[in-house]
């Protein structure tokens, strides 16, 4: 959901983008009768039987469990880190460094490890130039690894130095670093910055009752299986090698697999009747399918609405609280965040209005609300603006605002 271009999933030779992947899987999921809740697990109980897994909303007994978590890239949160996260700045060289804008450009990579010199190495069948940051004066990566790195003319190792900040107009254009020896500080240019200083994998949870390795990590055994028996671990939670989407699809599947299996062998299994399979239409048709509003389809009385005519209507004649979401097709977080806030304004049906302003179609609006990001929400009531969200934010946030304004 984070990322843009993916060129390496099998099956789309010309590459797709991250969520339309994921919406089309999801899609395919839901075809096939599953059931998904857009919703934060906060708590898993399986000490007993059946297994508890619980959030804001539900609380499901289960007999079997897929842990399919995922890690998260580790952050350094430098002050303009997030104006280019997955625009200049990735967490995965093997997944970005084919993207056009880091073709023939110096690039930079951080990180001291296997990773970072692997990395480094990759990135220079593309880059003008590699420069690679590493904090101490010596590599964490082994010994080859290191050999290459130093022996390749295409990199050059900054040791002892850190990365303080990035900068750039509109696009990346360098990182500002620092000699945490001499105290000294450059100006690095590069059109690319890699980070390649570990992830965190999502198994806080989990912590105390499932073997996890020191990194935090779920231990597997016979390819997905966990410590508990019944419970499966599959993708980035338990794989800190590969982290692919084709590896954590295809350990899905052994999940899946091996959770039914282990199901009916203990007399667990339930059957489950699908209805007559419905041919869904795709997601890039169905978002194909959002009109915005008109001077004749506009309704006062709806709920949701579409584009800068609704939002002016909204603005001059309604007195119910006004959610306008500001998206752009190309932003990965407002395709996360959509599934989320449509949950959360369906609870409030007729009470309010909610209103999708995407910035590429209605750049006068945008500019006016004074919009600089995307995802941003603003709430109106009023005809006064009464609070702004950026970014993704829990379902809980969204409601307790709706609430607080209705
Ligand atoms: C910027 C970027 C670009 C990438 N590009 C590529 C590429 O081009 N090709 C490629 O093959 N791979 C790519 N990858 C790697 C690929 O995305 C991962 O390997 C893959 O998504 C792992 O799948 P997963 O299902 O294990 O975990 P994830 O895709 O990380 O999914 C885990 C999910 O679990 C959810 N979750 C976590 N905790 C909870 C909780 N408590 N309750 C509810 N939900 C929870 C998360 O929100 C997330 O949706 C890229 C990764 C990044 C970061």
């Amino acid at each position: 959901m984070t990322t843009t271009e993916v060129e390496n999933f099998p099956g789309f030779p010309q590459g797709i983008t991250g969520p339309q992947l994921m919406e089309r899987m999801k899609t395919q999921a839901v075809r096939w009768g599953a059931e998904l809740y857009t919703e934060d697990v906060t708590l898993v109980d399986i000490t007993q039987r059946p297994f508890t897994v619980s959030s804001d909303e539900h609380k499901i007994k289960t007999h079997s469990i897929i842990i399919a978590t995922g890690a998260t890239a580790k952050r350094l949160d430098l002050p303009n880190e997030e104006k280019f996260w997955s625009r200049g700045i990735s967490a995965c060289a093997i997944c970005d460094g084919t993207n056009p804008a880091f073709k023939g450009v110096q690039l930079a990579v951080i990180g001291g490890g296997d990773t970072a010199a692997e990395e480094s190495i990759y990135l220079t069948k593309y880059a003008s130039h590699v420069h690679l940051l590493v904090r101490r004066d010596e590599m964490r990566a082994s010994k080859t690894m290191q050999q290459r790195v130093l022996e390749n003319p295409k990199i050059t190792v900054h040791w002892q130095t850190e990365a303080v900040d990035i900068y750039g107009e509109g696009r990346l254009e360098g990182v500002k670093v620092k000699n945490n020896q001499t105290g000294e500080f450059q100006e690095l240019p590069a059109g690319g910055l890699f980070y390649a200083i570990g992830h965190i994998p999502n198994t806080q949870i989990f912590q105390g009752q499932l073997e996890l390795d020191e990194a935090g990590y779920v231990v597997t055994r016979d390819f997905v299986k966990t410590s508990v028996e019944g419970i499966y671990a599959v993708g980035d939670v338990q794989d800190h090698e590969f982290r692919q989407a084709v590896t954590a699809a295809g350990s899905g599947c052994m999940g899946a697999m091996l959770a039914e299996r282990w199901l009916s062998e203990n007399g667990l299994a339930q059957e489950f009747a699908q209805g007559e399979v419905v041919k869904n239409s795709t997601p890039e048709e169905s978002d194909n399918d959002q009109v915005a509003d008109t001077v004749e389809s506009f309704d006062l009385n709806s709920t949701h609405h579409l584009g800068g005519y609704a939002l002016r209507r909204l603005y001059h004649e309604s007195d119910r609280l006004i959610i306008v979401k500001y998206s752009a097709p190309t932003c990965a977080p407002c395709h996360s965040l959509k599934p989320i806030l449509e949950k959360v304004v369906n609870e409030f049906k007729g009470k309010i209005h909610y209103v999708e302003i995407d910035i590429e179609q209605d750049p006068e609006i945008a500019e006016n609300a004074g919009v600089m990001s995307t995802p941003t929400i603003q709430f109106f009531k009023n005809k006064a603006l009464v609070e702004q969200f950026k970014g993704v934010k829990r379902k809980s946030e969204y409601r307790q605002m709706i609430r607080n304004n209705l």
